[in-house]
């Protein structure tokens, strides 16, 4: 321990901590909660969902162009028929509106085949070319110059900020503890082997230790005593936001043909009625969304480039635009792993498919635990550690004024711009 912590109070000895609680950290919270492990969640900042989480596109991909054989994909995957049921019973927005990729020259007409040959290898069968006349039918309002495209109706779009909130209120009214403004500072294993969590109020114990520290997920790591298996390296996403007039003028998630190096700007309706142009990707030393903004340069060109996609676009206002930063690493695969010797699990590296994955995620923890427990007997909880999936709930939620949505009676400050726009701007 670096700092004398002996004039802090502890708490009670729980079974898991998680440090972080954004949406991996909320719906790892959810899951083990529910799965009769006693957890708490702890959270640097005074709201939940406020790191890369807070930033992101909204979409709910369903793995068309994930590598496979990845712990990316196969997370995806394993979410894809929790988040069916999660979006179904909690009445969170999600609309499962598909996406077309459009090829603009000769080049990226060859290349679809490309991605019509991943999407088989994915398994998502109902992903289809288009001719330039079946996909002016289906976006008709694209501009003309598009020469065809590849349909993929598995994407859909979801309220980014209500999915994390949620599950962490799910977890919540099932026992779970939240602590946010509890940033976690430093941390030791006494001699049995509990971890204590110091942070600057409050010392909080547990047995088993979850890092989803998202973009300071190599700082988080570093309590572990150990070197960190992976550097974060923030890669920075500007958007510009049209006003809900746009809605009626995209039927589709608009996207490019990715090159190397970019999956390029994509053009997308939300679940609340605004349609956003973005995300840009650049390689930024900041990692604190907070402080970071968007360039009046880049989204004057993404504006420009909706423009040119969607002339009908011309005739709709800017009403803001705001950026996110992604946990990217070094690697391009989720960065998960068990330190049995220390009870520490790392949930890193989450770069650009959490909002996705979150509950796929979530039970592959499970699935780690699960084995952590069974390897070590009479550690954790006497119960043990139950296989339920099935336990979301209807949320009764509603939306205040000054950007808060109320919960049952409890009160979530918003962060995320795609529902702040969404619900407390008239347009
Ligand atoms: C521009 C952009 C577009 C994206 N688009 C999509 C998309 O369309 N669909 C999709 O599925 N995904 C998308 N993503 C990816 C998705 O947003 C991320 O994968 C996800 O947000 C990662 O979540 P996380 O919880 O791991 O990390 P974070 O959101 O960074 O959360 C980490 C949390 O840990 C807290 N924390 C850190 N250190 C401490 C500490 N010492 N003590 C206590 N708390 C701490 C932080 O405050 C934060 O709340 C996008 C991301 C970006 C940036």
């Amino acid at each position: 321990m670096t700092e004398d912590s002996s004039q802090r109070k502890c708490s009670d000895t729980k079974d898991v901590a998680i440090i972080g609680g954004s949406i991996v950290g909320c719906a790892v919270l959810h899951r083990l909660q529910a799965s009769n492990l006693s957890c708490f969640l702890l959270e640097k900042n005074g709201n939940l969902v406020s790191g890369a989480s807070s930033g992101n596109s909204g979409i709910r991909h369903c793995g068309y162009d994930t590598e496979v054989d990845t712990l990316e994909s196969s997370c995806i995957m394993a979410a894809g028929p929790l988040a069916d049921r999660f979006y179904q019973v909690s009445k969170v927005p999600y609309v499962a509106c598909g996406a077309v990729m459009v090829a603009w020259n000769h080049e990226q007409l060859e290349k679809l085949n490309v991605y019509l040959e991943k999407a088989r290898a994915a398994n998502q069968m109902d992903v289809c070319t288009l001719t330039r006349s079946e996909l002016l039918h289906i976006e008709p309002n694209l501009s003309q110059d598009a020469l065809g495209g590849l349909y993929i109706p598995g994407e859909g779009i979801i309220d980014p900020w209500l999915t994390g909130v949620g599950l962490a209120h799910m977890a919540r009214s099932k026992g779970a503890q939240v602590f946010t403004s509890s940033e976690v500072v430093s941390g030791y294993q006494d001699d049995d082997g509990i971890w204590n969590l110091v942070t600057p109020t409050k010392i909080h114990k547990a047995k088993l230790v979850i890092n989803a520290g998202g973009l300071y997920g190599d700082v988080v790591e570093t309590i572990n005593n150990s070197e960190p298996k992976f550097k974060i390296h923030p890669r920075k996403g500007d958007y510009a936001i049209f006003s809900k007039e746009a809605r009626p003028l995209i039927k589709n998630i608009i996207l490019p043909v990715p090159t190397e190096t970019t999956k390029g700007i994509i053009i997308f309706p939300t679940v609340h009625g605004n349609v956003m142009v973005g995300p840009t990707a650049e390689e930024v030393e900041e990692r604190d969304v907070s402080q970071a903004t968007p360039s009046p340069v880049v989204v004057d060109s993404l504006v420009q480039w909706a423009h040119r996609t969607v002339p009908a676009l011309k005739q709709v206002a800017v009403v803001g635009s705001y950026c996110g930063i992604r946990p990217a690493t070094q690697f391009k695969d989720y960065q998960i792993q068990l330190h049995k010797e220390r009870n520490w699990l790392t949930v890193g590296g989450i770069r650009s498919t959490g909002a996705t994955a979150c509950m796929g995620i979530a039970q592959h923890v499970h699935k780690l635990i699960s084995q952590q427990m069974e390897d070590n007997p009479g550690t954790f909880n006497s119960n043990g550690i139950k296989n339920n999936t099935n336990e979301f709930e209807s949320l009764n939620w509603k939306k205040m004024d000054e950007g808060k949505v109320v919960i049952d009676d409890m009160s979530y400050t918003v962060t995320h711009p795609i529902t702040k726009f969404g619900l407390f701007h008239e347009t």
